[in-house]
């Protein structure tokens, strides 16, 4: 189970994979990663490996989680907006690092059992709601930070526009079957600047809710 000792393995995995950033690590440290996991699962919660949520769905890696976290130059100011809430552990993440994060999950169910674990663990800066992170979310634009965690096959433009001027965006990019590549991407007054940060491997970013979702 969760022993001491499995948390400071991983750490110590983070570390060599190349995770400096302390805030990143202490918040790794600090989240539960079991309460995310489904229960047959929950002994497997501090291997560095991705698990299944359900729904053909994933909680991603730590080390990739990490990565990402530490792309986006957290910061305790600034908003941050996720698409693809799925478990909330990356959500949860965020939230020891970010003032607010903004969330949306396509899928019901998981949106609901990461809403509960949110309110289990006392995180009460994150907002979530149900809906097609293809549109991101205009109300509440625009983000200083945008991370993704599902694969696009391309750049979702709605995104870009909901971009703050020196707003950091990063996200995996690329169909399931290929390798997708995480990618960076600062906004710039010329425009934006992409940089590829790694090969990773995310379920695809679908367009639209699921039939179960309408209206159930
Ligand atoms: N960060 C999550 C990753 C979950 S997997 C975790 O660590 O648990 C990616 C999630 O993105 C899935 O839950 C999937 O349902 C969701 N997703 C895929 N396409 C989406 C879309 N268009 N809008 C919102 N969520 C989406």
């Amino acid at each position: 189970m969760s022993t001491p000792n499995h948390r400071i393995r991983l750490l110590m995995e983070l570390r060599a994979s190349g995770i400096t950033d302390t805030e990143v690590l202490s918040a790794i440290e600090r989240v539960p990663r079991e309460v995310f996991t489904t229960p047959q699962f929950r002994d497997q919660a501090y291997e560095n490996t991705a698990l299944p949520i359900g729904h053909g769905q994933t909680l991603s890696q730590p080390t990739v989680v990490a990565l990402m976290s530490q792309a986006i130059a957290p910061n305790k100011r600034l908003k941050v907006l996720e698409i693809g809430t799925g478990s909330g552990y990356q959500t949860a993440i965020l939230a020891r690092l970010f003032r607010r994060v903004y969330t949306i999950e396509r899928y019901k169910p998981l949106l609901a059992e990461a809403e509960a674990r949110f309110k289990e663990l006392r995180l009460h800066n994150i907002t979530a709601k149900l809906g097609d992170g293809w549109a991101g979310w205009p109300e509440q634009a625009p983000f200083e930070r945008i991370i993704v965690t599902a694969a696009p096959p391309e750049i979702p433009d709605a995104l870009l526009r909901q971009l703050s001027p020196d707003g950091i965006m990063v996200l995996p990019v690329g169909s399931e079957k290929r390798t997708q590549k995480l990618i960076k991407v600062t906004m710039t007054p010329q425009g934006y600047v992409t940089e590829d940060i790694a090969p990773v491997r995310f379920v695809p970013m679908v367009e639209g809710l699921p039939p179960e979702s309408n209206g159930a």
